[in-house]
């Protein structure tokens, strides 16, 4: 008997699963717009010529394969948080931010939740630890969290009226009763999958009315530069709470804004309140980092530092990161105005105020399902569809497709 007899098939995730279920549909209009992953206007992978430079001049300088450190690249780690937080950040200057170079996003998140579950038996409270997410949020983020032993709960995020616009008074209601020393995750920008941010006014109303609460923040940062094309504008937020003295976590992934995907470049912080608590932190991140995977890999923090560093090569990528959302927010409005050609009168706006790389159609699981098997457009079954998907030889066909199953 194999040891492996009763084990029974986990269910697939829903996203990656996607990509199978399309690949094995025949059709020869098919369109996937599934996976958070940057096409260009031939649906093409798009390597930006600033990281191919980047990673030319990395190879060139023929590097060792040495080990990183622990937490990573110094250097790299040094970039990561000036780009977040802004040089001129208060708790920057003062040395006081703890940080690691992390396995993208998701590797960031990992090792945040299993300190943020560490933390009471760390600090001798009996306390349990629990994260409040938004309702929806990322299909990921329960599980990473609920894998470190961390409980999860919800908050109110999307409007159960509209489906498509955020319902701020109802988040707010729930992160202020938010059980005390728990906590909070927030999307930095381009909230995923709803593509719905609260408005600068809304995160300085909130910045200001969780002072007063016991509750940790912590800002997931995935789409820095992608969702507006202006990397300090989408970093607005989250600096507007370190500068409310507000002692937040962050992880920041390089993959969509770098389209360093696959090369997992990433990088966790938390701000401290003394350069000491910074080492005592750091110490513990390395205490959950070393049994875990050691160290990051080397390879895509070199690009990125390459790029951070170096004013005429970060200028060329701002640019092109800039394209890349310029491109979204065109998909959007042909989108929207293919739905009205295709004679939907319905209100679509949504689509062309939502940001970052996804839209929230407001599309029903049944819905999407009558899309897939009747046009072989393929989203998720909540209705988002990815807008780096679309291009201009697709759009009208997806815009008929949607509006053959939502009339
Ligand atoms: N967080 C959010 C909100 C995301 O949308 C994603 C990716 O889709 C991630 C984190 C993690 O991405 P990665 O691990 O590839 O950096």
């Amino acid at each position: 008997l194999s040891a492996w007899a009763g084990v029974p098939a986990a269910p697939a995730d829903p996203i990656v699963g996607l990509n199978q279920t399309f690949a094995d549909d025949p059709s020869t209009t098919k369109v996937l717009l599934g996976v958070g992953a940057y096409r260009d206007d031939a649906g093409k992978p798009y390597v930006l010529p600033s990281i191919r430079e980047a990673e030319s001049r990395v190879v060139n300088g023929n590097p060792n394969h040495e080990y990183a450190a622990i937490t990573g690249d110094a250097e790299f780690v040094k970039l990561s948080l000036e780009f977040a937080y802004g040089p001129d950040s208060a708790p920057l200057q003062e040395g006081r931010v703890a940080a690691a170079q992390v396995l993208s996003g998701t590797g960031g998140l990992r090792v945040c939740a299993q300190l943020i579950e560490r933390l009471p038996r760390l600090t001798g409270s009996s306390q349990k630890p629990v994260c409040y997410m938004p309702e929806p949020t990322w299909g990921n983020h329960a599980k990473v969290f609920q894998d470190a032993g961390v409980e999860v709960r919800r908050y109110r995020y999307l409007d159960s009226n509209t489906k498509t616009t955020l319902d701020y008074e109802g988040m707010k209601e729930d992160l202020l009763g938010a059980e005390a020393g728990s906590t909070i995750l927030l999307h930095a920008c381009a909230h995923n999958p709803t593509g719905v941010d609260p408005s600068p006014d809304q995160w300085r109303d909130l910045s200001a009315a969780l002072k007063k609460t016991d509750l940790q923040l912590f800002f997931d940062c995935a789409y820095q530069g992608f969702a507006s094309g202006d990397a300090e504008a989408d970093a607005v937020a989250l600096r507007s709470f370190v500068e409310d003295g507000h002692q937040i976590l962050l992880c920041q992934s390089y993959a969509k804004n770098f389209g360093l995907y696959g090369e997992r470049v990433g990088a966790l912080s938390a701000v401290c309140s003394s350069t000491e608590e910074k080492a005592a932190l750091e110490s513990q991140l390395k205490a959950i980092i070393r049994p875990m995977y050691s160290s990051p890999p080397i390879h895509g923090a070199r690009i990125v530092k390459e790029v951070l560093g170096d004013a005429t090569l970060r200028a060329q990528w701002t640019g092109e990161c800039k394209e890349m959302a310029n491109r979204i927010q065109e998909m959007r409005s042909l989108l929207r105005e293919g739905l009205a050609e295709a004679g939907s009168t319905k209100d679509w706006s949504h689509i062309t105020d939502q940001i970052g790389m996804f839209a929230y159609t407001g599309l029903s699981k049944e819905q999407v399902q009558k899309m897939r098997d009747e046009s072989a457009v393929y989203c998720t079954l909540d209705g988002r569809i990815s807008v780096a998907g679309l291009n201009r030889d697709n759009v009208a066909y997806v815009a008929a497709a949607i509006h053959a199953v939502s009339k």
